[in-house]
């Protein structure tokens, strides 16, 4: 391609709306340009890069045994009422009418569509395992689109499902799977972590995230520099020692006038935060909840959401608490009855707590469970924090930002039993099948290959995933002999295959032009110049190199080929 014919144009400075590295070089090396929030127009550059990727990810899929199929994006709402997941998707859902008022959905993910495609093709365990996928389009409103292609409302997926006649095979599909991941990472020139997340509430018992570490990432992912865990902050476990080991005192009042909050609950006793219990109230689904965790720790509303079952939690208003009859700040287990009580375990990690008394200005000090209150439901919801204890290994953990570039899951039987999809086994009896999800954004992917390969210049692309691999400049094009031989060493790169970029211009000065080489990014730059001409030599520099180095004219292909790593 040459530079003149390229319907994209280069930014010459930096683009105010840009959130994040990727986002600023994509819109800067005109790749994409937004239609509307989180909707994207590609142009040529990034298409031919996610083009890359994609075809990266279908090899690996196509290796770990995937079939690749196609299903719609235009789906009938019953469907999705059918799984309960219209709800759970809530307004991320995409939905529309036809011209006969019935409602429809635009697919953000296929589990439901897939699974009738499983229920209508097994018939036996001989029928399984199966491994479907495709790479499309998907739809969902997200609330805050952000970061170029980081959150977007339309973008293209890999989505991948496993059945399985039982746990052991679901493992392997699994195991497979994850495997597939970590190849494509690596070709897209990616170091990705996998993590421990949050499968939500209808989620088997394993899921992972592939996170790539970076400071523009909107999730937070816990890690044990020592041992090799490593959980998303919204289901990472932690280990949380004793606040002390004294034996259980008689419970007593305590004077706490106009003292609200844990801080100043300490503070005026004298205690620190780990000797209180801290009560929150939530509306899980409209109904006033009840929480008390250890007052040094926070709540994990995701795990707390999972553990509640629930589509919507929020905090419960003070006026939602107040109508329950309840004192806000000053809210405790202790004889507090027609409220569902949860509590993180944590509340047994000590003894002799202070803890609220339900009666304004008034505390409870020495307080002890079991023997004071009852707890309708005792579950993990700890938010682990940088320094809580690795649940593996004991060691204090650190805390990361990450952007999420996969996701898999266990689903087990939730969508197989909710859509009757089933098989026989040997003995002729019907089991739901066993699924497994696993999704990877395109898009993403290759936003994420940018915001960790890069430089103060610009993009740094892996050769695999670079719209082309050749950056051709020619200084002084008008020069004829320039023009000449940089169009010759043009056409000959392509002729042996060579992806080549052709920067043509001859009104742009060496400056622009090697500037906007270092902004795209390809993996490397030839400098055809009058000067070099004379002595038969091109420049060549590797985008990653410091120094470019002079090769012979004749020569030029075999040292490109050199420079470029092998394919896999
Ligand atoms: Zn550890």
């Amino acid at each position: 391609m040459r530079i003149t014919r390229l319907v994209s144009k280069t930014l010459r400075t930096d683009p105010a709306e840009a959130e994040t590295v990727s986002h600023r070089l994509m819109l800067k090396a005109g790749m994409v340009s937004q239609v509307t929030a989180g909707v994207y127009s590609y142009l040529p550059l990034a298409w031919r890069a996610l083009r890359k990727v994609e075809n990266i990810i279908r090899e690996e899929i196509d290796a770990a045994g995937g079939q690749e199929l196609r299903l719609p994006v235009l789906q009938p709402v019953e469907l999705w009422e059918q799984t309960g997941r219209k709800d759970a998707f809530g307004d991320n859902l995409f939905t529309l009418q036809d011209r006969r008022q019935r409602a429809l959905v635009m697919a953000p993910t296929h589990e439901e569509v897939i699974t009738n495609v499983a229920r209508a093709n097994v018939q036996s365990y001989r029928d399984l395992p199966l491994m479907l996928y495709q790479i499309q389009t998907k739809f969902r409103d997200e609330p805050r689109p952000r970061a170029g292609l980081i959150r977007v409302r339309e973008f293209d997926m890999k989505d991948a499902y496993s059945f399985d006649a039982d746990e052991e095979g679901l493992d392997v599909s699994y195991q497979a799977m994850a495997q597939a991941y970590r190849n494509i990472y690596r070709r897209c020139g990616l170091t990705a972590l996998m993590a421990e997340a949050d499968s939500g509430a209808i989620g088997g018992k394993d899921s992972h995230e592939f996170l790539l570490v970076t400071p523009s990432g909107e999730d937070t992912v816990i890690t044990c520099p020592r041992c090799q865990y490593a959980a998303n902050a919204e289901k990472a476990r932690c280990v949380i020692s004793p606040s002390t080991g004294e034996a259980p005192k008689g419970m007593e009042d305590v004077s706490t006038p106009g003292i609200k909050t844990i801080a100043a609950l300490c503070e005026h006793l004298g205690i620190t935060h780990d000797h209180t219990l801290k009560a929150v109230f939530y509306a899980a689904d409209g109904e006033l909840v009840f929480v008390t965790i250890r007052g040094d720790l926070e709540v994990n509303e995701v795990k707390l959401k999972n553990a509640l079952d629930v589509n919507e939690l929020r905090l419960a208003t003070d006026e939602e608490v107040a109508a329950g009859g309840l004192v806000a700040g000053s809210a405790s287990p202790v004889g507090l009855h027609n409220i569902r009580k949860v509590a993180d375990p944590s509340i047994q990690f000590g003894s002799n707590f202070v803890a609220g008394a339900n009666k304004p200005d008034t505390h409870l000090r020495n307080v002890n469970y079991p023997r004071d209150f009852t707890i309708d439901l005792i579950t993990d919801i700890t938010l682990a924090q940088p320094g809580h204890g690795c649940p593996d290994c004991g060691n204090p953990m650190e805390a990361a930002r990450g952007i999420e570039v996969g996701h898999i899951f266990k689903l087990g039987s939730f969508f197989s039993e909710a859509l009757g999809a089933q098989y026989l086994d040997q003995a002729g009896q019907l089991h739901p099948m066993l699924m497994g999800c696993y999704g990877i954004g395109v898009g993403r992917l290759l936003a994420a290959a940018i915001e960790q390969n890069h430089d103060d210049k610009g993009i740094v692309f892996p050769a695999p995933i670079a719209p082309y691999q050749v950056q051709l400049v020619g200084l002084n094009m008008s020069d004829p002999d320039v023009a000449s031989a940089a169009g010759a060493l043009y056409q000959q790169l392509w002729d042996e295959g060579l992806e080549t970029l052709f920067d043509d211009r001859t009104e742009d000065s060496a400056g622009v032009k090697l500037n906007d080489a270092d902004l795209l990014g390809l993996p490397v730059r030839l400098v055809v110049s009058p000067r070099n001409l004379r002595s038969g030599m091109v420049e060549l520099k590797g985008r990653a190199d410091s120094e470019a180095t002079m090769v012979p004219a004749d020569d030029v292909v075999q040292h490109v080929r050199d420079s470029l790593p092998s394919r896999h």
